[in-house]
């Protein structure tokens, strides 16, 4: 009872606020520009940045003011999410030609389910290169694209030959390629993380793959399944449409275990910066704001908050996190993890509002 092997292919638009913006605006070509808060606003932090300015190491969801001290000629650029919006359903138009299969990750970045196409291509690979030419021709864009077949091989192999590369990984080739690949490179696998199996000697997935299931749960907690089965390309999760955003946040795992309220306002802050980024770039607001903790012994706990109405304000947004870690923090912690997280969306708030968002940043 062997079910059709799939097609899947990743689509991910290089530098994609950043592509847009040169593409718009002869000054910034071949510039280093950084898309996102100014670096002399509170709290600015990059959204994207140009490849010019990532060869300075500049990288999204960095602090603004860090990307200056990196990159002293950075241009910073305001966002237009209504400009990358647009083009996001122009990007979208050109994948409809092909499939109605589409997961949208962000406005920059899609699954594709071609398994059936509605041209009857009947090649992947095909299909990516057309829709890669699309782009280019239509747009003056760039994506880069990844083959196999499902969603976790097909993303990495997006980023193998970025930007404006192609890879295809078969069947044939997956398990070796997961084998070689390096820990850091696993999707999900974070730094912190990536440290801690380097530690113990593991370095590819060919070390992962040495470790029964069971002790990749203990040493990695829930996420340590999902290692097991992805090391052996194994992934069927299904490319799904009209997936609604039911919540936005953003976390980060720490190099050290935080333990005080010094040191974990500023990290708070800063995720709340990148949460509020995301929930506008989405035109979204949201009641419920949720703080996640994970401890040094990998318990996850998270606390939720309820607003009278939606929001996507900065200052409401962090003075609720920090409410919510003051509960936390009643007892001494070990904490390895943070987030962030909006959900309960609902109607934007009346025009009164308005004010607001013009004086912000
Ligand atoms: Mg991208």
């Amino acid at each position: 009872m062997d079910k059709p092997i799939r097609k899947i292919i990743h689509i991910d638009m290089d530098a994609f606020y950043a592509s847009v913006e040169q593409r718009d605006n002869p000054l910034y070509r071949g510039k280093p520009i950084a898309v996102g808060g100014s670096p002399e606003g509170r709290g600015g932090v990059v959204a994207t940045a140009s490849y010019e300015a990532r060869k300075f190491g500049v990288r999204s969801a960095m602090p603004s003011k860090r990307a200056r001290e990196l990159c002293p000629d950075l241009i910073f650029v305001r966002p237009r999410f209504d400009v990358y919006k647009e083009v996001s359903a122009q990007i979208r138009a050109i994948f409809h030609r092909y499939t109605d299969l589409i997961e949208p990750l962000s406005l920059d970045e899609a699954y594709l389910d071609v398994t059936v196409d509605k041209l009857g291509i009947g090649s992947a690979i095909e299909i990516a290169h057309a829709i890669r030419k699309a782009i280019r021709e239509e747009l003056q864009l760039t994506a880069s694209a990844g083959v196999s077949v499902n969603k976790f091989v097909a993303k990495i192999a997006s980023d193998l030959q970025k930007p404006d590369g192609f890879a295809f990984i078969g069947p044939s080739s997956i398990e070796a390629f997961m084998e070689k690949l390096a820990v850091e490179k696993f999707h999900g696998v974070g730094r912190v993380t990536a440290q801690k199996m380097k530690d113990r000697g593991i370095f590819t997935g060919a070390d992962l793959k040495k470790l029964t299931e069971e002790e990749l749960v203990r040493d990695f907690g829930k996420t340590g399944a999902f290692y097991y089965r992805i090391v052996r390309g194994l992934d069927d999760r299904p490319v799904q449409p009209h997936r609604e955003t039911k919540s936005v946040g953003a976390e980060d795992t720490f190099q050290e275990d935080l333990s005080s309220l010094e040191e974990m306002a500023p990290e708070l802050d800063r995720l709340s910066v990148i949460v509020r980024d995301r929930l506008q770039r989405h035109q979204l607001r949201g009641k419920t704001v949720t703080l996640k903790v994970k401890f040094s012994d990998f318990r996850l706990i998270t606390r939720s908050f309820s607003l009278p109405v939606p929001t996507d304000d900065l200052e409401l947004i962090q003075s609720t996190v920090r409410q919510l870690l003051r509960g936390v923090l009643e007892e001494p912690v070990k904490i390895r993890l943070l987030g962030v997280s909006l959900s309960n969306f609902g109607e934007p708030p009346p025009t009164v509002q308005l004010g607001l968002f013009f004086t912000e940043d």
